[in-house]
């Protein structure tokens, strides 16, 4: 029997609610059947770990995560550190050390959820976020000088590389062909941002080459937020920038009902490292410690990481329960308009998966 190590990093807030939930639904799945089985390591790194430590993950952190096959991640924000320290000292050292380029975010509307918009069916709204995920706007580069004097300066570079955009494109347009409509929108904002985004355009045109099977369309950031809204079902897969993607991917969120359900991939393609699995939300300290979590991102997520592990039947099995589970609205969450609480929902994917 196979068996694969998964590291488990909870973070904060509700992500030490959703990941042991997350593992929950993983060891019910790898207990209804005999072709694998998981070994589970926990990581305590987070906000009490820097409270404790001064920093948020160990140095040699990455050392201890290097040999598994995936990562299941929660989330990292403490109310009492600021949120560039818990995101670049934790997750995002996890995303670059392990050079996970593609953060991918599929969108849909399950069974049972009802899209904020009027007049979208199942269906309508089907999509695929391609996030870049290690340069661009996020890159880390810049600086600040004259703190606190009216001269002071701060600077946020975006890096654009070719060998960084031509790699995102190509995991893009792959990914697109893999899926059933083959289509990919690329966006950018090439109007006002006439250097590296014109780049992107041109790469987009060169990379489309190599699939002539894929239909593209270009589209403006903000003219891509109109479109999600009033023409869901003219998108398909999508590429964006790291800054765009991270924006887009929330409003798709919550287009498709939730911000509770919205699962990501941070992928490294090549598979050099492990590839990191999570829900998109944060910390959501409003409501953490009480049990009021949906933790259907996480088990998302988990669906995501067996279909990285080339566990398809297990990915359709797990997907499958999770529909069954959105269809019944009694075992909706709060954030979904029901009174269920993480661990019923959690209860309730488990016994199907055992078939109880
Ligand atoms: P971050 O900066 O870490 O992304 P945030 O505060 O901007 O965090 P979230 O923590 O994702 O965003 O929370 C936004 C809102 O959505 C909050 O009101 C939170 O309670 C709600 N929310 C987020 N995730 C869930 C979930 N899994 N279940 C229920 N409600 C959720």
């Amino acid at each position: 029997m196979k068996t694969y190590r998964i590291a488990c990093i909870p973070g904060d807030g509700i992500g030490r609610e959703v990941v042991p939930a997350g593992r929950e639904v993983l060891a019910a799945l790898a207990a209804a059947q005999t072709r694998f089985r998981f070994e589970f390591e926990n990581f305590d790194w987070g906000g009490d770990y820097y409270r404790a430590h001064g920093v948020m993950m160990p140095a040699d952190g990455l050392d201890a995560l290097r040999g598994k096959d995936a990562i299941l991640f929660g989330s990292a924000g403490d109310p009492e550190i600021p949120d560039h320290i818990t995101l670049w000292g934790l997750r995002l050292k996890i995303c670059q050390g392990f050079d996970q380029y593609a953060n991918v975010r599929p969108t849909r509307v399950l069974p049972g959820i009802d899209s904020p918009l009027a007049r979208c069916g199942p269906g309508d709204l089907d999509w695929v976020i391609v996030r870049e995920n290690s340069e661009g706007e996020y890159s880390g580069v810049g600086g600040r000088a004259h703190q606190g004097h009216p001269i002071e300066v701060a600077t946020d570079v975006s890096i654009m590389t070719r060998a960084g955009v031509l790699r995102i494109l190509r995991f893009a347009f792959r990914l697109a062909q893999s899926r059933p409509r083959k289509h990919l929108t690329v966006i950018t904002k090439s109007n006002a941002q006439r250097h590296a985004m014109v780049m992107w355009d041109e790469i987009a045109l060169e990379v489309s080459r190599e699939f002539p099977d894929v239909t593209w369309d270009k589209e403006l950031v903000d003219a891509a937020t109109a479109r999600m809204v009033n023409r869901p079902a003219s998108l398909d897969t999508i590429v964006a920038t790291n800054l765009h993607a991270d924006i887009l991917s929330d409003l798709a969120a919550a287009l498709a009902g939730s911000l509770g359900i919205a699962p990501t991939a941070n992928l490294d393609p090549e598979r050099r490292y492990p590839s990191m699995f999570e829900p998109i939300h944060g910390s959501a300290f409003d409501i953490m410690g009480r049990g009021l979590a949906n933790p259907i991102g996480t088990f998302w997520s988990c669906v995501m990481l067996l279909e990285h592990l080339g566990e398809t039947a297990a990915a359709a099995a797990l997907m499958g329960a999770i529909e069954a589970v959105t269809a019944n609205r009694a075992l909706h969450t709060r954030d979904l308009g029901g009174s269920a609480m993480t661990a019923d929902v959690t209860q309730a994917v488990c016994g199907l998966l055992s078939g109880k």
